[in-house]
């Protein structure tokens, strides 16, 4: 009867010493899981306050002349980003963020940062299209483009050379040009927020 009990209560020791090392162990696993967590949170919010980030030729300011192969653009760029700007794809109309968009600014090269219009040359275009009168002379340059079975002058950044749209003859008083561009190689900086 004495070795009986003696045995229940050397188990009832171990069971317990089983019981507080899983209590133990768990406690450890909870702090640890804070400490990711705690770590996580400002790097997600970093990223989400500057997208140009990963992006180390991105300047307002400099005027540097860019020489970058598409395959390091490909690496910096969003896939829509590098679709339209390299390699001269085409926003659908009436799609773009900024169409239908008349707030007081300035705009530059999504790609590179390069000053391209102020808001004052925006006009409200039917085409589908952001639409502009005047261009920063600084900050473009043109190129003859014959494909798609037309004759048109396609509107390049002059920084980078990233493809931003193309420019016609029908446009608005005073210049009678139409500067017709992507949303997408367009970055947008408000007056209110300079
Ligand atoms: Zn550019």
């Amino acid at each position: 009867m004495l070795m009986q009990s003696k045995f229940i209560c050397r188990k009832f020791n171990i069971m317990k010493k089983v019981i507080l090392l899983i209590l133990f162990s768990l406690f450890l696993q909870q702090c640890a899981q804070k400490k990711v967590d705690l770590t996580k949170q400002p790097e997600q919010k970093i990223m989400e306050d500057n997208t140009h980030k990963n992006n180390p030729y991105y300047s307002r300011t400099d005027k540097t002349k860019l020489n970058v192969s598409n395959e390091e653009w490909e690496k910096i760029l969003s896939p829509e980003v590098y679709a339209i700007a390299r390699e001269a794809n085409t926003e659908y109309p009436f799609t773009g963020k900024y169409n239908e968009f008349d707030e007081l600014g300035e705009y530059y090269c999504a790609v590179c940062g390069n000053h391209l219009f102020r808001s004052s040359s925006k006009f409200a275009s039917t085409c589908g299209w952001p639409s502009f009168f005047e261009a920063d002379k600084e900050g473009v340059s043109y190129k003859r483009d014959s494909t798609h079975g037309m004759e048109r002058i396609e509107v390049l950044c002059k920084r980078c050379d990233s493809h931003l749209g193309h420019v016609f003859n029908d446009g608005p008083p005073p210049t009678g040009t139409r500067f017709c561009m992507n949303s997408v190689s367009l970055d947008f900086q408000a007056d209110s927020k300079k």
